[in-house]
């Protein structure tokens, strides 16, 4: 069953998807369809993660099941959204694995709860970003729309504000020496222990943060 629904899955899902995912929504759907007949224990971490979106409100099983055989991303990201806000960034998503699954689990019905108060000082930094215009930018680019904000005090300098957008992967920074090809950002996502260079004069935002 599991191995049928992957080859009935649509091609256009299949191609904004990735292991993690596309292991934890096929197992979902398989016990969907087989519940009480199977007693199923493949992939759990990918598959606790899916049961715990559902539970939690963040999608639901149609969207899943419409995701899955008609490749309806904008759907789902749709009911995330709807869920825990309008900028949460996909591309940080689709970075997902057994590892941090639970933590952006966390993160998500954090962001339900509380959708201003932790938010408000995002809110303001996508806004410098907004401001700053380009997916590539300098410090001093970013420092100038900076100077123009008023960010209610939420953030000591441009730097803490870079910082934070460091830490949530809206940005990476270039590492200093690298030549400015993709491999030579530093990317919290990519690495959960990078830390934030506070030297650093270049950043990308991520390309699926719109
Ligand atoms: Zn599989």
């Amino acid at each position: 069953m599991h191995e049928m629904l992957h080859a009935l899955s649509a091609e256009s899902y299949g191609k904004g998807s990735w292991f993690f995912f596309d292991e934890g929504i096929t197992e979902y759907l398989t016990r969907m369809a087989t519940v009480g007949r199977f007693k199923r224990n493949a992939y759990p971490a990918e598959c606790d993660f899916m049961n715990r979106l559902v539970t939690m409100g963040a999608t639901d099983d149609a969207t899943l099941a419409r995701l899955y055989f008609t490749g309806d991303w904008a759907g789902f990201e749709a009911t995330v959204r709807k869920f825990a806000g309008a900028w949460i960034s996909f591309g940080a998503l689709r970075t997902l694995n057994a590892m941090n699954s639970l933590a952006a689990c966390d993160y998500l019905e954090e962001l339900h709860k509380y959708p201003e108060a932790p938010l408000g000082g995002y809110h303001a930094l996508l806004e410098v970003l907004r401001g700053v215009g380009t997916t590539q930018f300098t410090r001093s680019a970013f420092q100038e729309v900076w100077e123009r904000r008023d960010l209610g005090g939420e953030f000591a300098d441009s730097t803490a504000g870079l910082r934070a957008l460091f830490e949530f992967s809206v940005i990476g920074y270039l590492r200093t020496g690298g030549g400015g090809g993709d491999s030579s950002y530093a990317w919290r996502y990519r690495d959960t222990r990078a830390p934030f260079d506070e030297s650093a004069e270049t950043f990308r935002v991520h390309p699926g943060f719109k």
